[in-house]
């Protein structure tokens, strides 16, 4: 795999080139934001969050705008969590420095196999047609009226989640195994943030039935 490391602390940067070489990786290091979004094409982008020119999360949100590229961000800042999975930045996932280098191994390999399945989905599914709200996997694409909806990828993976098998009640468990995956390290709560955003973004939150203690159920309004 090809991974694109954005990293200036040469201590950290260093041993986690040379490790993920070892595991057949091919790294291309570079230092600052700026050189991110100009870098090539990656598979994986490993992103420290605190660079000497960008703000990390500046950097991810530039990515998404021409990228779906996974990212795992890097991240010292543990009271950021939820800026980072959540509303600006369009990250997959994240690790807490210090890290071990397994945990960031497994992260890898969660997000690679979760990018690979949902590729593999969007080949399959024709768009899951909610009245007002059509949601297109193969074009990852969802359209409120007709008009294209920002989605960050998360939100747009959650709301085609739930708008799947005629808006049938998702629980907890479900959801996160499917949208997240089955070896998320951080809490539950990141759903809840991320059904929040949604349901902002959709202009109405009866879109996002909550079944309290169970999940939720997508649900045209007035239906
Ligand atoms: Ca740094």
């Amino acid at each position: 795999m090809r991974i694109l490391l954005v990293e200036d602390d040469a201590h950290v940067a260093e041993p986690l080139k040379a490790g993920l070489e070892r595991h057949g990786h091919d790294v291309e290091h570079v230092t600052t934001g700026a050189e991110a979004l100009l870098a090539g094409k990656a598979d994986l982008v490993l992103l420290d969050l605190g660079l000497p020119d960008l703000d990390g999360l500046e950097v991810c949100r530039r990515l998404r705008e021409f990228s779906d590229v996974p990212i795992i961000v890097l991240t010292a800042r543990s009271e950021e969590i939820d800026r980072v999975i959540g509303l600006q930045g369009g990250a997959d996932d994240y690790v807490v420095k210090p890290y071990g280098f397994r945990e960031l191994l497994a992260r890898i390999e969660a997000v690679t196999r979760r990018a690979s399945r949902q590729r593999r989905d969007a080949e399959e599914e024709p768009p899951a047609d909610r009245g007002k709200l059509v949601v297109d996997r193969r074009t990852r694409r969802a359209l409120l009226d007709g008009v294209a909806l920002e989605l960050t990828r998360r939100e747009f993976d959650l709301l085609a989640f739930l708008a799947e098998d005629g808006g049938a009640l998702r629980t907890r468990e479900e959801i996160m195994d499917r949208v997240w995956d089955e070896n998320w390290f951080g809490s539950t709560r990141t759903l809840d943030v991320h059904v929040g955003s949604l349901r902002a973004k959709l202009g109405d939150p009866s879109w996002i039935e909550t079944v309290r203690g169970v999940g939720f159920r997508l649900v045209e309004p007035g239906s």
